[in-house]
């Protein structure tokens, strides 16, 4: 896979899937913009970037839910490289809840990140993207997929994306843009601790142990594993492939839902 010449703006860099797709995409020689709101956590990505990656990512600060922000953020990118090839958009957000829990509040924070920012943003960067052909890839999960109990409106959510995925597919395709989606399994990083799945009592240590059940691998994913799914969709091996959700899941979705908590 190669991305010399290719400018690649990945959202989300600053913690966890986000920021080893930003370190696969250097090693293969993208220019990188890389983004998310904790700005010494991108500077730590920017410095892992830095092993691999022959030149320095252009790291911007931003809230995606903010339309300000997330202009200025574009904006930044083609005033830096006068281009944009490829967008992955990867920041996202999850919080437990059930139907009888979750506050409207908590839907607006879940949609306004998990949708809303990637509506945004992917319309803010399609016309630059058409002009180079490129490509989209969103990270979604296999909570798009299957139905579990405790994470309903983020399960929502990313379904949501996997729709938009492909009607933008079939909107782009004629335009010689692809998009795709990436539908992780458990992968251990910020989120669940983030998300509330990482309480005093053993939780995350219970949600390991019936992640690693679920999956028929036996085990949780790593972000390095769903870095190279991201990337292999964003590249050229990946020239016939649009308007796919690619499970990256050690075998869940097949698996089929079982109803338990993810
Ligand atoms: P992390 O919590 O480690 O990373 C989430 C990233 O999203 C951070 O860089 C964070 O930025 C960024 N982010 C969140 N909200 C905003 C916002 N409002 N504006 C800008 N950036 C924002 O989680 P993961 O790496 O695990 O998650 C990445 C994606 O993968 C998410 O979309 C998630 O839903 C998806 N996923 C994860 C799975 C898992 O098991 N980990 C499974 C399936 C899907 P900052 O830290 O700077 O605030």
């Amino acid at each position: 896979m190669q991305f010399e010449g290719k400018v690649v703006l990945v959202t989300g860099a600053s913690s966890g899937i986000g920021a080893a797709t930003a370190k696969l995409f250097a090693k293969y020689g993208a220019s990188l913009a890389i983004t998310g709101r904790n700005y010494a956590n991108l500077i730590k990505t920017a410095e892992e970037c830095n092993i691999h990656g022959k030149k320095d990512p252009l790291l911007i600060k931003a809230d995606l839910t903010n339309e300000t922000e997330t202009k200025r953020l574009l904006e930044s990118v083609l005033l830096h490289f006068n281009h944009l090839d490829i967008l992955i958009n990867n920041a996202g957000i999850v919080e437990l809840g059930v139907i009888e829990n979750t506050s409207l509040e908590q839907y607006d924070r879940i949609f306004n990140t998990n949708v809303r920012a990637v509506y945004h943003l992917t319309m803010l960067a399609t016309p630059h993207i058409i002009a180079r052909k490129g490509a989209i890839v969103n990270v979604s999960s296999v909570a798009a997929l299957q139905s579990y109990v405790g994470t309903l409106a983020y399960n929502m959510s990313k379904s949501a994306i996997d729709q938009f995925t492909r009607c933008v597919a079939l909107e782009l395709a004629p335009k010689g843009v692809r998009v795709n989606s990436v539908n992780p399994g458990a992968v251990l990083t910020e989120m669940q601790k983030r998300g509330g799945m990482a309480g005093g009592d053993g939780a995350l240590e219970q949600y390991v142990e019936r992640s690693k059940k679920a999956h028929p691998l036996g085990r949780l994913g790593t972000t390095e594993e769903v870095a190279k799914a991201i990337v292999f969709l964003a590249s050229e091996d990946a020239s016939f492939s649009t308007g796919v959700n690619f499970p990256v899941d050690g075998g869940r979705y097949v698996l089929g839902s079982t109803g338990i908590s993810m």
